[in-house]
């Protein structure tokens, strides 16, 4: 196959870095503690070097990172949140040449908290990299086509002849899905067939709407072999609709901008974390509704900008059994939410997405959902009612059945009302939120 060959000879820097992946899957936990611990401490060494903030922290402690122990020596040093990394943004800079060889980047629109920071070069191919290797646990090779739902650009479907030639060799086609609508997903259905990919990537909710829409016209995908979900929670609900129309296993990914390639779903299920690209802490306990701890992410090759225990605002646990597929990389709980999406009761208690979104367990006339919380006893349920549907009645129903739901959990006071929408808008980066909290200053409370 041409696009093969061409993947080979354009791609070798990438395929390096996957040769390695192919090869660590393997080792075992200690080997790849190890890995972690050499990583960590070559680029803490860098930091207390060549980088102003990191030189302080580390005169302060009296730590001499080429010495330090792990984990005893290394939790010492504080967690680096996103108020610190606005503030400190140019002292977290590189003195060296990473520092110029950088791009800036942007992420976190979705808590309302938007934040700046520098990646380096290098982790444009190593990003690349990751993803083609974990394309492949889904039976993925060379030269085949994914199909991106993901991203705002402003191309119109569907595409021209050059396009679907450029696609087809270069291994990828992004479709626009920051607004859509019934038409949009037709459209993305056409380039579907058209272009026949192996691998769907994008955002959970927008492959579950894509998957209902394809269901309900009576459209079968085939010859996928595995769609990708990723930067939004997946619900058992999206899972199914997704494996169920696309005929294959949905893999979950887990990683932000700043922090890319944590952690992915192998064939067995298991969230595997990726430990030697990317330290990771769960710090505390009793966030969420069942004792999550806050994920804490040093990005192990950004040496332009280190973040050394960034604390990125998502919640999850570790798990300490082994994968049945036998790779050494240890697993994680499937379920993140971000720590700022929470509703608030009328004693202060915190509600995690996960309560709202289950509420809306088999409410099949829902195509999307988002619950608001507008002050501390009101909570407003946005609902986008599938055509044809009597939604009015339907949300009567749903408002007296919530209603008496939540004001058991959340305090009686509690004033629910459902409102029937057209829509309901993505964030900034493309996300959508099934939790939106517009009271000021919850993430200090
Ligand atoms: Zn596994």
């Amino acid at each position: 196959m041409l696009s093969a060959l061409i993947y080979k000879v354009r791609r070798r820097q990438r395929l390096g870095v996957i040769d390695d992946l192919s090869r660590k899957q393997w080792l075992s936990l200690a080997q790849l503690q190890e890995a972690s611990d050499v990583q960590t401490r070559k680029l803490a060494c860098h930091a207390a070097s060549h980088v102003p903030y990191y030189k302080k922290e580390f005169q302060a402690l009296g730590l001499d990172p080429a010495a330090m122990d792990f984990p005893g020596d290394w939790v010492r040093l504080p967690v680096l949140d996103k108020d610190i990394l606005r503030q400190e943004y140019v002292n977290l800079v590189s003195e060296t040449d990473h520092g110029q060889q950088s791009f800036v980047n942007h992420s976190g629109g979705s808590t309302g908290k938007p934040v700046q920071f520098i990646s380096d070069n290098i982790l444009y191919t190593r990003m690349a990299a990751w993803m083609d290797f974990v394309f492949g646990w889904a039976g993925w090779q060379p030269g085949e086509l994914r199909l991106e739902l993901w991203g705002n650009n402003d191309r119109t479907l569907p595409p021209t002849p050059w396009q679907r030639w450029r696609a087809k060799l270069g291994g990828s086609f992004a479709v626009p899905v920051y607004k859509y609508t019934e038409k949009d997903l037709f459209k993305w259905w056409q380039v579907t067939k058209q272009l026949r990919p192996t691998i769907i990537y994008g955002y959970s909710s927008v492959l579950a709407d894509f998957a209902r829409f394809l269901e309900s016209e009576g459209y079968r995908p085939t010859g996928i072999k595995g769609v990708f979900s990723s930067a939004e929670v997946l619900y058992p609900e999206q899972r199914l609709v997704i494996e169920r129309v696309f005929g294959c296993k949905v893999y979950n990914q887990y990683g932000s901008r700043e922090t890319p390639c944590v952690a992915c779903e192998c064939p067995e299920g298991g969230m595997h974390l990726f430990i030697d690209w990317n330290r990771i802490e769960f710090v505390g306990s009793g966030h969420g509704n069942d004792g999550d701890s806050e994920i804490v992410i040093t990005p192990l090759y950004n040496y332009a900008q280190p973040l050394l225990r960034y604390q990125i605002g998502d919640l999850g646990r570790p798990r300490v059994e082994s994968c049945a597929c036998g790779r050494g990389y240890p697993l994680m709980d499937l379920n993140v939410a971000r720590s700022g999406d929470f509703l608030r009761g009328a004693d202060g208690s915190r509600f995690y997405t996960s309560l709202f979104t289950h509420l809306m367990d088999g409410k099949g006339w829902v195509r999307a959902f988002q619950f608001v919380q507008k002050a501390e006893n009101k909570i407003v349920l946005h609902v986008v009612a599938e055509s044809g549907v009597e939604a009015k009645s339907l949300a009567a129903n749903l408002e007296a059945e919530l209603g008496t739901v939540l004001r058991g959990k959340m305090g009686n006071e509690l004033i629910f009302s459902v409102l029937v929408v057209e829509r309901i808008d993505r964030t900034r980066v493309g996300k959508h939120r099934y939790v939106v909290n517009e009271m000021q200053n919850v993430r200090s409370a």
